[in-house]
């Protein structure tokens, strides 16, 4: 038997940029992992296991790092990002880490590894937060919408999801209809100290059902097969969304579990890019009235490894993606609360969403962290009302 940590170099050297990236698949790649790490150099590269592995065990779970780090950062370059609007360096009166001090007030509670229980606090602040996300919606008339948290895997296959983003999936299903079985379920059923259900697969239907990654989706699934009208469409809606995090599940910057709000814009290209330019700006001035410290940059979607590259590459090169990163005082660093997407006509194509002259609609939605903002305001600003913004000290009670 061996040493509980693995530590090596990369097959191809890790640029700076991607360690965050490349890191966080290493989760991903074997489950007696317990814990990855690549060093600020990105030249070495150090896992922590979960028990004493075999060595000839240990080469293969090193070489599947190598290929993770092969296909992510073998001839990656960099791209420029860009800068929208930067006010991270704006004074806030904070610096400590909300985590402790939300457990310690009850104020959250760990129902397991990335879900939690939100008490009035953090509801006060993201019903705050929510009602200047819906006076956004209303400046653009945005129409509501109600989209379940269900989604079915054949709209999921449908836009690619499978292959783009598999690590993050979660599936949902229900015992087989089937007396024996349910009966067999109802008298056996309970849970090892793991937290793990007893019960055998064949128990379960087969999947056909997922949780719903993203909300907009619902919304372009309702348009297809259809024309719009000339006027587009303008929609908001707020929703459960499921992202498996692994090892990256860790307070409430990452939870598999989060809701997130959205105002949706579907049309051609210039009312979408058009009206994802007015949110953000009319965004500038709620953020700026209350001081928060981020700023506004150029990013990409977390795809999985063999997408990775390309996909991140074309984001960056046609400028579909901003995210709104709130600093956080405590770790000098930044969480991403939002943000600013534009699909071009991958959603129109897809699913035959049609503008009035026949050509595939394009979309763009804005979306916004609902936990997440609560918690890089509580990071910044703190415990005591009186350090609030005057706008925000009445919402508690
Ligand atoms: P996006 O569609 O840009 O990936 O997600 C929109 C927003 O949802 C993000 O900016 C972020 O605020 C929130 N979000 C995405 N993933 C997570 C997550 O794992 N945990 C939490 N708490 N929020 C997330
Ligand atoms: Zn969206």
């Amino acid at each position: 038997m061996n040493p509980l940590t693995l530590q090596f170099a990369p097959a191809a050297a890790i640029p700076v940029h991607l360690i965050g990236e490349v890191q966080s698949k290493l989760a991903y790649v074997d489950e007696r992992i317990a814990k990855a790490q690549i060093s600020p150099a990105g030249d070495q590269i150090s896992l922590e296991l979960k028990r004493a592995v075999p060595t000839a065990e240990q080469a293969v779970i090193e070489e599947k790092v190598q290929r993770v780090v092969v296909s992510m950062a073998q001839g990656a370059i960099r791209p420029k990002v860009q800068v929208l609007e930067d006010y991270l360096d704006r004074p806030t009166p904070f610096a400590g880490d909300p985590m402790p001090e939300l457990l310690r007030r009850g104020e959250l509670s760990r129902e397991a590894n990335g879900i939690y229980a939100l008490g009035p606090l953090l509801s006060h602040l993201i019903d705050w937060f929510e009602r200047r996300f819906l006076g956004l919606a209303e400046s653009f008339s945005a129409q509501p919408y109600r989209f379940p948290t269900l989604i079915p895997a054949q709209y999921l296959e449908r836009v690619g999801y499978f292959r783009a983003f598999p690590h993050s999936l979660s599936f949902a299903t229900h015992l087989r209809e089937d007396l024996d079985q349910i009966d067999a379920f109802a008298a056996g059923a309970a849970c090892d100290d793991h937290g793990n259900l007893n019960v055998p697969l064949e128990r379960f239907a087969p999947i056909q059902t997922l949780l719903s990654p993203a909300v907009c989706y619902h919304l372009y699934f309702t348009l297809a097969d259809q024309t719009l009208s000339p006027q587009g469409i303008t929609a908001t809606a707020v929703g459960n969304c499921f992202r498996y995090e692994s090892l990256n599940l860790q307070s409430l910057e990452r939870l598999w579990n989060f809701t997130m709000r959205e105002v949706i814009f579907v049309g051609d290209k210039d009312f979408v890019l058009e009206n994802r330019e007015l949110a953000r700006q009319r965004m500038q001035r709620v953020f700026g009235e209350i001081g928060f410290a981020y700023r506004v940059e150029s990013a990409n979607d977390p795809f999985f490894i063999g997408e990775f590259r390309k996909q991140a590459a074309f984001q960056s090169a046609f400028q579909l993606k901003y995210e709104i990163r709130a600093r956080l005082p405590f770790k000098d660093g930044t969480l991403a609360v939002g943000s600013y997407n534009y699909h071009q006509d991958f959603f129109g194509r897809h699913l035959n969403i049609r503008l009035p002259d026949g050509s595939p609609a394009h979309t763009g939605c804005v979306a916004f962290g609902l936990e997440r903002i609560a918690f890089a305001f509580l990071a910044q600003f703190g415990f005591d009302p009186t350090q609030w913004p005057s706008s925000m000290q009445e919402i508690l009670p």
